[in-house]
Protein backbone atom coordinates (compact mmCIF):
# COMPACT_ATOMS: atom_id res chain seq x y z
CA UNK A 1 0.00 0.00 0.00
CA UNK A 2 1.41 3.62 -0.77
CA UNK A 3 1.57 6.38 2.23
CA UNK A 4 -1.61 8.06 0.86
CA UNK A 5 -3.81 4.66 0.71
CA UNK A 6 -2.34 3.49 3.90
CA UNK A 7 -3.18 6.88 5.71
CA UNK A 8 -6.83 6.95 4.04
CA UNK A 9 -6.95 3.50 4.95
CA UNK A 10 -6.43 4.01 9.23
CA UNK A 11 -8.31 6.86 9.42
CA UNK A 12 -11.23 5.42 7.78
CA UNK A 13 -10.64 2.52 9.90
CA UNK A 14 -10.21 4.87 13.24
CA UNK A 15 -13.62 7.04 12.19
CA UNK A 16 -15.65 3.54 11.99
CA UNK A 17 -14.32 1.32 14.36
CA UNK A 18 -12.14 3.40 17.16
CA UNK A 19 -13.36 6.91 17.28
CA UNK A 20 -14.37 9.12 14.83
CA UNK A 21 -13.94 12.44 16.56
CA UNK A 22 -10.53 12.07 17.63
CA UNK A 23 -10.06 10.88 13.88
CA UNK A 24 -11.32 14.18 12.81
CA UNK A 25 -9.17 15.99 15.96
CA UNK A 26 -6.25 14.53 14.44
CA UNK A 27 -6.42 14.33 10.81
CA UNK A 28 -7.64 18.18 11.54
CA UNK A 29 -4.43 19.09 13.85
CA UNK A 30 -2.10 17.33 10.70
CA UNK A 31 -1.13 13.83 12.53
CA UNK A 32 -0.06 11.40 10.07
CA UNK A 33 0.15 7.45 10.38
CA UNK A 34 3.33 6.67 12.57
CA UNK A 35 5.46 3.61 10.49
CA UNK A 36 8.53 3.62 12.04
CA UNK A 37 10.62 5.00 14.96
CA UNK A 38 14.46 5.41 15.72
CA UNK A 39 15.49 7.28 18.53
CA UNK A 40 14.83 10.94 18.69
CA UNK A 41 12.65 10.24 15.30
CA UNK A 42 9.36 9.00 14.15
CA UNK A 43 8.57 8.67 10.67
CA UNK A 44 5.25 8.95 8.75
CA UNK A 45 3.07 7.45 6.07
CA UNK A 46 4.88 9.68 3.30
CA UNK A 47 8.42 8.94 4.86
CA UNK A 48 8.63 12.97 6.97
CA UNK A 49 10.83 12.28 10.16
CA UNK A 50 9.88 14.28 13.35
CA UNK A 51 12.05 15.01 15.99
CA UNK A 52 9.77 13.84 18.93
CA UNK A 53 9.47 16.20 21.28
CA UNK A 54 6.07 14.54 22.68
CA UNK A 55 8.09 11.47 23.44
CA UNK A 56 4.92 9.92 24.40
CA UNK A 57 3.99 11.92 26.80
CA UNK A 58 7.16 11.59 28.32
CA UNK A 59 7.86 7.45 27.34
CA UNK A 60 10.92 7.81 25.24
CA UNK A 61 13.58 8.71 28.10
CA UNK A 62 15.55 6.72 26.22
CA UNK A 63 14.24 7.37 22.67
CA UNK A 64 12.48 4.62 20.57
CA UNK A 65 13.71 1.16 20.07
CA UNK A 66 17.03 1.84 22.23
CA UNK A 67 19.01 -1.02 21.35
CA UNK A 68 19.92 -2.18 24.53
CA UNK A 69 16.59 -2.72 25.47
CA UNK A 70 15.34 -4.29 22.15
CA UNK A 71 18.14 -6.47 22.56
CA UNK A 72 16.73 -7.64 26.43
CA UNK A 73 13.17 -7.85 25.46
CA UNK A 74 14.55 -10.49 21.91
CA UNK A 75 16.78 -12.49 24.12
CA UNK A 76 13.94 -12.55 26.96
CA UNK A 77 11.11 -13.20 24.00
CA UNK A 78 13.13 -16.69 23.20
CA UNK A 79 12.97 -17.75 26.57
CA UNK A 80 9.28 -16.78 27.94
CA UNK A 81 7.06 -13.79 27.30
CA UNK A 82 4.56 -13.98 29.84
CA UNK A 83 4.45 -15.50 32.93
CA UNK A 84 2.58 -18.44 34.12
CA UNK A 85 1.68 -17.14 37.31
CA UNK A 86 2.71 -20.38 39.54
CA UNK A 87 6.50 -19.76 39.54
CA UNK A 88 8.67 -17.10 40.56
CA UNK A 89 10.02 -14.96 37.25
CA UNK A 90 13.64 -13.77 37.36
CA UNK A 91 12.97 -10.71 35.39
CA UNK A 92 10.91 -9.03 38.12
CA UNK A 93 12.86 -9.84 40.75
CA UNK A 94 15.99 -8.41 38.99
CA UNK A 95 14.04 -5.61 38.29
CA UNK A 96 12.71 -4.63 41.64
CA UNK A 97 16.31 -5.34 43.43
CA UNK A 98 17.51 -2.94 40.83
CA UNK A 99 14.58 0.17 42.01
CA UNK A 100 15.09 -0.74 45.54
CA UNK A 101 18.78 0.26 44.79
CA UNK A 102 18.05 3.46 42.66
CA UNK A 103 15.12 4.78 44.46
CA UNK A 104 15.10 6.79 47.35
CA UNK A 105 16.00 5.47 51.07
CA UNK A 106 13.09 3.51 52.38
CA UNK A 107 11.70 2.46 49.07
CA UNK A 108 11.95 -0.99 49.18
CA UNK A 109 9.42 -3.27 47.36
CA UNK A 110 7.88 -2.89 43.93
CA UNK A 111 4.40 -4.13 42.91
CA UNK A 112 4.35 -3.99 38.87
CA UNK A 113 1.64 -3.23 36.23
CA UNK A 114 1.13 -2.00 33.15
CA UNK A 115 0.09 1.89 33.43
CA UNK A 116 0.53 4.88 35.02
CA UNK A 117 -2.95 4.56 35.93
CA UNK A 118 -2.68 0.91 37.80
CA UNK A 119 0.43 2.51 39.48
CA UNK A 120 -2.12 5.22 40.66
CA UNK A 121 -4.71 2.74 41.78
CA UNK A 122 -1.97 0.17 43.71
CA UNK A 123 -0.94 3.17 45.80
CA UNK A 124 -4.51 4.53 46.83
CA UNK A 125 -4.98 0.90 47.78
CA UNK A 126 -1.67 -0.06 49.09
CA UNK A 127 -2.23 3.83 51.43
CA UNK A 128 -5.79 3.08 52.55
CA UNK A 129 -5.29 -0.54 53.59
CA UNK A 130 -1.85 0.56 55.45
CA UNK A 131 -3.19 3.37 57.19
CA UNK A 132 -6.87 2.45 57.98
CA UNK A 133 -8.52 5.58 56.75
CA UNK A 134 -9.70 6.64 53.47
CA UNK A 135 -9.61 9.91 52.75
CA UNK A 136 -7.27 11.46 50.23
CA UNK A 137 -5.61 14.78 49.43
CA UNK A 138 -4.50 15.51 45.86
CA UNK A 139 -4.08 19.39 44.25
CA UNK A 140 -5.50 20.92 41.30
CA UNK A 141 -4.20 20.85 37.88
CA UNK A 142 -2.82 17.72 38.77
CA UNK A 143 -3.07 14.04 36.49
CA UNK A 144 -2.92 10.52 37.98
CA UNK A 145 -4.55 8.35 35.17
CA UNK A 146 -8.23 7.83 34.28
CA UNK A 147 -9.43 4.64 35.87
CA UNK A 148 -12.01 5.97 38.34
CA UNK A 149 -9.24 5.45 41.58
CA UNK A 150 -6.92 7.46 39.54
CA UNK A 151 -9.47 9.74 38.16
CA UNK A 152 -10.85 10.69 41.93
CA UNK A 153 -7.83 12.38 42.47
CA UNK A 154 -7.27 14.03 38.90
CA UNK A 155 -7.17 18.13 39.57
CA UNK A 156 -9.55 18.34 36.49
CA UNK A 157 -13.36 18.35 36.47
CA UNK A 158 -13.60 18.58 32.84
CA UNK A 159 -12.84 14.46 32.91
CA UNK A 160 -14.65 13.66 36.29
CA UNK A 161 -17.78 15.13 35.71
CA UNK A 162 -19.32 12.56 33.22
CA UNK A 163 -18.45 9.77 35.37
CA UNK A 164 -19.40 10.80 38.71
CA UNK A 165 -20.08 9.45 41.40
CA UNK A 166 -15.76 8.82 41.57
CA UNK A 167 -14.46 8.07 45.00
CA UNK A 168 -15.60 9.92 48.30
CA UNK A 169 -13.40 12.08 50.18
CA UNK A 170 -10.82 13.74 48.20
CA UNK A 171 -9.85 17.35 48.72
CA UNK A 172 -7.80 19.52 46.42
CA UNK A 173 -5.61 21.94 47.22
CA UNK A 174 -3.99 24.73 44.85
CA UNK A 175 0.11 22.89 43.67
CA UNK A 176 2.39 24.75 45.54
CA UNK A 177 0.23 26.51 48.09
CA UNK A 178 1.64 25.25 52.08
CA UNK A 179 -0.61 26.51 53.95
CA UNK A 180 -3.77 24.64 51.86
CA UNK A 181 -1.81 21.60 52.26
CA UNK A 182 -1.30 21.78 56.09
CA UNK A 183 -5.15 23.19 56.31
CA UNK A 184 -6.06 20.47 54.07
CA UNK A 185 -4.38 17.56 56.06
CA UNK A 186 -6.07 15.30 59.47
CA UNK A 187 -5.41 12.38 61.45
CA UNK A 188 -8.13 10.86 58.62
CA UNK A 189 -5.94 11.96 55.67
CA UNK A 190 -4.58 8.40 54.33
CA UNK A 191 -2.63 10.00 51.46
CA UNK A 192 -1.16 13.21 49.82
CA UNK A 193 -0.92 12.59 46.58
CA UNK A 194 1.49 14.61 43.97
CA UNK A 195 3.88 15.10 41.08
CA UNK A 196 6.82 16.59 41.99
CA UNK A 197 6.55 18.09 38.80
CA UNK A 198 2.77 18.97 37.21
CA UNK A 199 2.78 17.24 33.83
CA UNK A 200 -0.19 17.32 32.56
CA UNK A 201 -1.42 20.63 34.37
CA UNK A 202 1.64 22.56 32.17
CA UNK A 203 4.29 21.85 33.59
CA UNK A 204 4.43 23.02 36.56
CA UNK A 205 7.41 23.55 38.93
CA UNK A 206 6.74 23.71 42.29
CA UNK A 207 8.60 26.58 44.28
CA UNK A 208 11.76 25.62 46.66
CA UNK A 209 10.24 23.56 48.97
CA UNK A 210 7.03 22.51 48.71
CA UNK A 211 7.93 18.58 48.20
CA UNK A 212 10.17 18.82 51.93
CA UNK A 213 6.57 20.85 53.40
CA UNK A 214 4.54 18.04 52.32
CA UNK A 215 6.79 14.99 53.98
CA UNK A 216 6.79 17.04 56.87
CA UNK A 217 3.13 18.19 56.99
CA UNK A 218 2.00 14.59 56.10
CA UNK A 219 4.33 12.67 58.71
CA UNK A 220 3.15 15.55 60.89
CA UNK A 221 -0.73 13.75 60.85
CA UNK A 222 0.56 9.76 59.69
CA UNK A 223 -0.86 10.52 56.91
CA UNK A 224 1.28 9.41 53.40
CA UNK A 225 3.03 11.16 50.94
CA UNK A 226 2.43 8.81 47.39
CA UNK A 227 5.21 10.98 44.69
CA UNK A 228 3.28 10.60 41.22
CA UNK A 229 6.60 10.49 38.98
CA UNK A 230 4.90 8.76 36.37
CA UNK A 231 6.16 11.42 34.13
CA UNK A 232 8.51 13.46 36.24
CA UNK A 233 10.77 10.16 36.82
CA UNK A 234 13.42 8.05 35.50
CA UNK A 235 15.76 11.23 34.86
CA UNK A 236 13.59 13.38 32.67
CA UNK A 237 13.60 16.48 35.45
CA UNK A 238 17.44 16.37 35.36
CA UNK A 239 17.49 13.78 38.09
CA UNK A 240 17.02 10.02 38.34
CA UNK A 241 13.38 11.03 40.28
CA UNK A 242 12.12 14.72 41.09
CA UNK A 243 11.51 14.19 44.94
CA UNK A 244 15.15 14.22 44.46
CA UNK A 245 15.34 18.05 43.73
CA UNK A 246 14.23 18.32 47.58
CA UNK A 247 16.01 15.33 48.90
CA UNK A 248 12.70 13.75 49.79
CA UNK A 249 11.98 10.43 50.48
CA UNK A 250 8.47 9.72 50.10
CA UNK A 251 6.51 6.50 51.37
CA UNK A 252 5.12 5.74 48.04
CA UNK A 253 6.40 6.25 44.79
CA UNK A 254 4.46 5.57 41.00
CA UNK A 255 6.44 4.97 37.23
CA UNK A 256 5.46 4.00 34.34
CA UNK A 257 5.74 5.69 31.05
CA UNK A 258 9.47 5.64 30.92
CA UNK A 259 9.71 2.41 32.96
CA UNK A 260 9.50 -0.10 29.38
CA UNK A 261 12.54 1.56 28.36
CA UNK A 262 10.12 2.76 26.02
CA UNK A 263 9.71 -0.45 24.31
CA UNK A 264 7.21 -2.20 26.71
CA UNK A 265 4.08 -1.10 28.61
CA UNK A 266 5.48 -1.24 32.23
CA UNK A 267 3.97 0.72 35.93
CA UNK A 268 5.08 -0.12 39.37
CA UNK A 269 4.13 1.21 42.66
CA UNK A 270 7.26 1.67 44.91
CA UNK A 271 6.66 1.47 48.63
CA UNK A 272 8.47 1.06 51.81
CA UNK A 273 8.56 -2.54 53.81
CA UNK A 274 6.32 -1.43 56.63
CA UNK A 275 3.41 -0.21 53.76
CA UNK A 276 3.78 -3.70 51.81
CA UNK A 277 3.81 -5.57 54.78
CA UNK A 278 0.78 -4.18 55.95
CA UNK A 279 -1.03 -4.21 52.60
CA UNK A 280 -0.16 -7.90 52.03
CA UNK A 281 0.58 -9.24 55.47
CA UNK A 282 -2.58 -11.11 55.69
CA UNK A 283 -3.48 -11.91 52.43
CA UNK A 284 -0.19 -12.46 49.76
CA UNK A 285 -2.44 -11.60 46.78
CA UNK A 286 -4.82 -8.60 48.13
CA UNK A 287 -3.59 -6.42 44.82
CA UNK A 288 -2.40 -8.55 42.04
CA UNK A 289 -2.30 -8.28 38.47
CA UNK A 290 -2.27 -11.10 35.32
CA UNK A 291 0.01 -9.01 33.00
CA UNK A 292 1.96 -7.12 35.56
CA UNK A 293 5.31 -7.63 36.46
CA UNK A 294 5.65 -9.67 33.16
CA UNK A 295 8.86 -11.36 31.80
CA UNK A 296 9.35 -9.40 28.68
CA UNK A 297 8.19 -6.18 30.32
CA UNK A 298 10.61 -6.25 33.29
CA UNK A 299 13.60 -7.31 30.85
CA UNK A 300 13.14 -4.35 28.80
CA UNK A 301 12.79 -2.18 32.41
CA UNK A 302 15.71 -3.77 33.74
CA UNK A 303 17.35 -2.86 30.84
CA UNK A 304 16.30 0.62 30.47
CA UNK A 305 16.74 1.41 34.23
CA UNK A 306 20.90 0.43 33.37
CA UNK A 307 21.31 2.25 30.50
CA UNK A 308 19.96 5.66 32.16
CA UNK A 309 22.42 5.25 35.28
CA UNK A 310 25.46 3.86 33.37
CA UNK A 311 24.96 6.87 30.78
CA UNK A 312 23.96 9.27 33.35
CA UNK A 313 21.08 10.33 31.28
CA UNK A 314 19.72 12.70 33.97
CA UNK A 315 22.61 15.09 33.73
CA UNK A 316 22.37 14.79 30.37
CA UNK A 317 18.86 15.98 30.99
CA UNK A 318 19.40 18.71 33.29
CA UNK A 319 22.36 19.91 30.81
CA UNK A 320 20.47 20.25 27.83
CA UNK A 321 17.46 20.98 29.91
CA UNK A 322 19.20 24.42 30.54
CA UNK A 323 20.38 24.97 27.23
CA UNK A 324 16.86 24.61 25.36
CA UNK A 325 15.26 27.02 28.17
CA UNK A 326 17.74 29.26 27.89
CA UNK A 327 17.07 28.99 23.71
CA UNK A 328 13.72 29.23 24.17
CA UNK A 329 13.69 31.96 26.55
CA UNK A 330 15.48 34.24 23.94
CA UNK A 331 13.14 33.31 21.41
CA UNK A 332 10.17 34.08 23.36
CA UNK A 333 11.57 37.52 23.94
CA UNK A 334 10.83 38.10 20.60
CA UNK A 335 7.17 37.50 20.47
CA UNK A 336 5.96 39.17 24.32
CA UNK A 337 2.19 39.09 22.68
CA UNK A 338 2.46 35.83 22.49
CA UNK A 339 4.62 34.03 25.35
CA UNK A 340 4.06 34.51 28.51
CA UNK A 341 6.66 32.11 30.01
CA UNK A 342 8.75 29.36 29.62
CA UNK A 343 9.42 27.65 32.33
CA UNK A 344 10.29 23.88 33.34
CA UNK A 345 13.18 21.63 34.87
CA UNK A 346 15.93 19.34 32.67
CA UNK A 347 13.97 18.15 29.60
CA UNK A 348 10.69 18.62 30.90
CA UNK A 349 9.80 21.99 29.33
CA UNK A 350 6.60 24.25 29.11
CA UNK A 351 6.09 27.36 26.82
CA UNK A 352 2.46 29.16 27.83
CA UNK A 353 1.25 30.95 25.73
CA UNK A 354 -0.74 34.66 26.66
CA UNK A 355 -4.05 33.29 24.18
CA UNK A 356 -6.18 30.66 23.83
CA UNK A 357 -6.57 28.96 20.43
CA UNK A 358 -2.70 30.11 19.59
CA UNK A 359 -1.44 26.59 20.53
CA UNK A 360 -3.38 24.41 18.03
CA UNK A 361 -1.53 26.87 15.55
CA UNK A 362 2.15 26.47 16.71
CA UNK A 363 1.74 22.82 17.14
CA UNK A 364 0.72 22.19 13.07
CA UNK A 365 3.22 25.10 12.37
CA UNK A 366 5.92 22.66 14.15
CA UNK A 367 4.28 19.72 12.27
CA UNK A 368 5.50 21.52 9.11
CA UNK A 369 9.17 21.56 10.27
CA UNK A 370 9.32 18.22 11.32
CA UNK A 371 8.88 19.00 14.66
CA UNK A 372 6.24 16.97 16.85
CA UNK A 373 4.76 18.84 19.78
CA UNK A 374 1.47 18.78 21.74
CA UNK A 375 -0.27 20.99 24.51
CA UNK A 376 -0.49 19.79 27.78
CA UNK A 377 -4.12 17.62 28.53
CA UNK A 378 -5.53 19.59 31.56
CA UNK A 379 -3.73 23.31 30.21
CA UNK A 380 -4.50 23.79 26.14
CA UNK A 381 -2.36 27.35 27.00
CA UNK A 382 0.92 25.00 27.46
CA UNK A 383 2.86 23.16 24.59
CA UNK A 384 5.38 20.73 26.39
CA UNK A 385 8.68 19.19 25.34
CA UNK A 386 9.89 16.65 26.48
CA UNK A 387 11.91 14.71 23.83
CA UNK A 388 14.38 11.87 25.15
CA UNK A 389 17.13 12.34 26.83
CA UNK A 390 19.52 11.67 24.24
CA UNK A 391 18.17 14.09 22.18
CA UNK A 392 21.67 15.26 20.58
CA UNK A 393 22.48 19.20 20.28
CA UNK A 394 21.92 19.51 16.61
CA UNK A 395 18.62 18.64 17.39
CA UNK A 396 17.29 20.74 19.96
CA UNK A 397 19.02 23.96 17.72
CA UNK A 398 16.53 22.49 15.06
CA UNK A 399 13.85 22.35 17.58
CA UNK A 400 14.77 26.08 18.48
CA UNK A 401 14.91 27.14 14.80
CA UNK A 402 11.44 25.55 14.04
CA UNK A 403 9.65 26.89 17.36
CA UNK A 404 11.47 30.96 16.36
CA UNK A 405 9.85 30.51 12.57
CA UNK A 406 6.45 29.12 14.09
CA UNK A 407 6.28 31.86 16.18
CA UNK A 408 6.98 34.04 13.15
CA UNK A 409 4.27 32.29 10.68
CA UNK A 410 1.82 32.12 13.47
CA UNK A 411 2.49 35.93 14.16
CA UNK A 412 1.67 36.85 10.84
CA UNK A 413 -1.39 34.31 10.39
CA UNK A 414 -3.48 36.40 13.78
CA UNK A 415 -2.17 39.60 12.08
CA UNK A 416 -4.12 38.85 8.22
CA UNK A 417 -7.74 37.61 10.64
CA UNK A 418 -7.11 41.09 12.24
C1 LIG B 1 0.37 9.87 32.22
C2 LIG B 1 0.29 9.97 33.67
C3 LIG B 1 -0.48 9.06 34.43
C4 LIG B 1 -1.33 8.00 33.80
O1 LIG B 1 -0.58 7.08 33.08
P1 LIG B 1 -1.31 6.13 32.01
O2 LIG B 1 -0.23 5.16 31.65
O3 LIG B 1 -1.75 6.97 30.86
O4 LIG B 1 -2.45 5.48 32.69
C5 LIG B 1 -0.45 9.19 35.80
N1 LIG B 1 0.29 10.15 36.40
C6 LIG B 1 1.03 11.03 35.71
C7 LIG B 1 1.83 12.04 36.43
C8 LIG B 1 1.03 10.98 34.31
O5 LIG B 1 1.74 11.89 33.63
Amino acid sequence: MDGESLFRDVVDKYSRHINPQLAKLMSFAGFGVEVRAEGCMIYDHEGRGFIDCLGGYGTFILGHRHPAVVQAVKDQLDQIALSGKAFFSAPAADLAARLAEVTPDGLEYSFFNNSGAEAVEAALKFARSSTGRTKFVSTYGSYHGKTMGALSVTGREKYQKPFAPLLDGVTFVPFGDFDALSAALDTETAAFIVEPVQGEGGIIVPPDGYLQHAREATAKVGALLIADEVQSGLGRTGRNFAVEWEGVSPDLMCLAKGMGGGVMPLGATIGTAQIFNRVFGTNPIAHSSTFGGNPLACAAGLAGLNVLIEQNLASRSECYGTYMMSKFEAIAAKYPEMISEVRGRGLMIGLEFSMDEVGELVVAQFMKRGVCVAYALNNPRVLRFEPPLIIEQEQIDHVCTALDESLAETTELLADLV
